[in-house]
């Protein structure tokens, strides 16, 4: 099994000949979003050439939520690979109004558990991250396909999702895009492999060892959606302590998880980097 990290909150999940992709999203694109200026009226811009080069096929998209640096690559990889793509009600008007073909949508609660060959994909209602006021930015939903959107603005949260992926009825992996969770609908879950997103936990009560017991200590942790995802790649990964101090620390976040769970492995992946478990 191997994961490489794309930044943000993106991720290449690949096992046998299947490759399952998680909130890919390779634009990076300044909003002003971590200079406390944040522009909803910033284009959308899609780097065709970028995503190209980093993505050759797709099975499965998983949508974590709808905000612009989870989904706005989204319908162009769709397209290209032909991939299933999976998401809330809004999720998926999102993809209809950029015309992905409906064969391709699917569109769930929080609950299911789809079975496909040899492995499953579970899905489990879940919240975005909150900041200091107790709110995020761009909420909302989409009920109805919307006009074209052209702007971060247009791509609202639409609901959180986690998923799980299970391969060969034993090897689980679990999949958070925000810093929040519902605690009663992931309690007893036992993944091998856990991507779990940090930014603003510290707004959540007991977020880390209330997640950990909740997920029976998972043997390895990959940190995800840590970085500074309005600088471009070139400038290096960087965690955003300088933007939000301790909330965008993960030192401090790593150091948590191994407070509370010593023989919990956490890897921090670079860009494009792969491990494999
Ligand atoms: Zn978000």
């Amino acid at each position: 099994m191997n994961f490489k990290w794309f930044g943000t909150d993106g991720w290449e999940i690949s096992f046998g000949n299947r490759t399952i992709l998680f909130d890919p999203y390779f634009q990076r694109i300044p909003t002003g979003f971590f200079a406390g200026k944040f522009n909803p009226t910033t284009p959308i811009q899609v780097n065709e050439t970028v995503i190209d080069q980093h993505i050759k096929k797709a099975d499965h998209i998983l949508i974590g939520h709808g905000h612009w640096d989870h989904i706005a690559d989204i319908p162009f990889i769709a397209k290209k690979t032909g991939a299933m793509v999976i998401g809330s009600e809004t999720h998926a008007n999102l993809m209809r109004a950029y015309g992905v073909p409906e064969g391709q949508i699917v569109q769930v609660k929080g609950g299911e558990n789809m079975k496909f060959d040899g492995y499953t994909i579970e899905v489990f209602p879940s919240l975005h991250s909150m900041g200091p006021t107790k709110k995020f930015a761009v909420p909302g939903h989409r009920i109805s396909v919307p006009e074209l959107p052209k702007t971060v603005g247009e791509l609202p949260e639409g609901d959180t999702l986690i998923y799980l992926i299970t391969i060969g009825g034993k090897f689980r992996v679990f999949l958070m895009s925000s810093a929040n969770y519902v605690e009663r609908a992931l309690n007893g879950l036992k993944p091998d492999v856990a991507l779990v997103a940090s930014i603003f936990s510290n707004q959540i009560h007991d977020f880390t060892p209330r997640l950990l017991d909740a997920l029976n200590r998972p043997p390895l942790i990959l940190p995800t959606h840590w970085d500074n995802f309005e600088r471009p790649f070139s400038d290096g990964a960087h965690d955003l302590r300088d933007v939000f101090g301790d909330a965008g620390n993960l030192d401090l976040w790593v150091r948590d998880v191994k407070q509370h769970s010593p023989n919990t492995k956490v890897v921090v992946l670079d860009f494009f980097q792969s491990y494999a478990a």
